[in-house]
């Protein structure tokens, strides 16, 4: 996930000020983010940070409490893309990591309001997990593809229960399914994010199969694999520095890869890792495309040449 916003003009993306439940005013600041493929997207701020903000490798939102933004700013910034001139991005993206989590009503709104003020936007896209999504009906979540909802990016990480209690993901791999079966029954597409590494060495060989399997089972259209960077401050991090969670390396990041692309059984799915912090970026249709897939993984795995990945100091998170 990338931190962003040079793409906006600053109008579409300034800090705003907001009240928490508690009445404290906050001032968010810090970083917005958005999935790379959202780069061009206007980027919609209806809340702030993520409700659950438990992930133990996730430092994205730890300096801000979560809030959900006062309908009537968010209209007020949508008027403002309304009065842009040219019209901006055809596509919107809602932030912050987990907007699905607003009420039906507040989510209705503001799809209805962007559909009347911005009638040229094909598109509406937010972060979701099984969390926000299961607390929606299917009758709900109709409801919001009708109004524009095409897309929700979910962090599911892994498809191993063990691994996902561990990261303190907040689900299960059973609710996973679900949520999947649900955004499908409703018409909105399911864009999968993995973490390479995330099992650690010790869980590695089975949270790549784990993983290959979950995928199989919700066949989403979509598929990112992202490799895990402790971050400083998280309690992964805390964890990696009390030996307690080894990383493993990139030879052992590429053969989880390799069990993803090998056992991912999708139909129609655009595979990616081509995200920052890969050592190998690969992206193609996984179904059309895995054999020579394979074999580039297999080359780089025979030859353990270092050269043959992506420098460090390339990577990001
Ligand atoms: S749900 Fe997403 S944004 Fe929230 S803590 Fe977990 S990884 Fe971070």
């Amino acid at each position: 996930m990338t931190p962003q916003n040079p793409n906006i003009p600053a109008p579409f993306v300034a800090p705003f000020v907001t009240t928490a439940a508690d009445g404290r005013t906050l001032v968010p600041g810090g970083s917005v983010y958005r999935p790379p493929s959202e780069a061009d997207s206007l980027l919609l701020q209806v809340s702030v940070g993520c409700s659950h903000n438990r992930c133990s490798y996730c430092a994205m939102y730890t300096d801000k409490r979560f809030a959900i933004r006062p309908q009537a700013e968010v209209e007020a910034l949508i008027d403002a893309f309304a009065r842009a001139r040219p019209a901006p991005s055809r596509r919107v993206f809602l932030c912050d990591g987990d907007a699905l989590i607003l009420p039906q009503a507040r989510l209705v709104a503001t799809l209805a309001y962007l559909r009347a003020r911005l009638p040229w936007v094909e598109r509406v896209a937010t972060y979701g997990d099984c969390r926000s999504i299961l607390r929606k009906t299917p009758a709900e979540l109709r409801e919001l593809a009708d109004l524009g909802l095409g897309m929700v990016y979910h962090g599911v990480e892994t498809g191993d229960d063990l691994a996902m209690a561990a990261i303190v993901k907040g689900s299960t791999r059973a609710q996973v399914i679900e949520a999947a079966d649900r955004l499908r029954q409703a018409g909105i597409r399911h864009s999968v994010i993995v973490l390479l590494g995330i099992g650690g060495v010790a869980g590695s060989e089975r949270h790549a199969h784990e993983t290959a399997s979950l995928l199989s089972r919700i066949d989403p259209p979509f598929v990112g694999a992202l490799t895990v960077t402790p971050v400083p401050g998280t309690p992964l991090y805390l964890a990696q520095q009390a030996g307690e969670f080894v990383l493993p390396d990139p030879w052992q990041l590429l053969g989880e890869l390799r069990v993803l692309v090998a056992e991912s059984a999708l139909t129609a799915c655009q595979f990616a890792s081509n995200h920052a912090s890969n050592y190998l970026p690969l992206r193609a249709l996984l179904a059309r495309d895995r054999q020579p897939m394979l074999r580039a993984i297999d080359a780089v795995l025979a030859e353990r040449d270092a050269g043959m990945l992506k420098p460090e100091w390339l990577r990001g998170l």
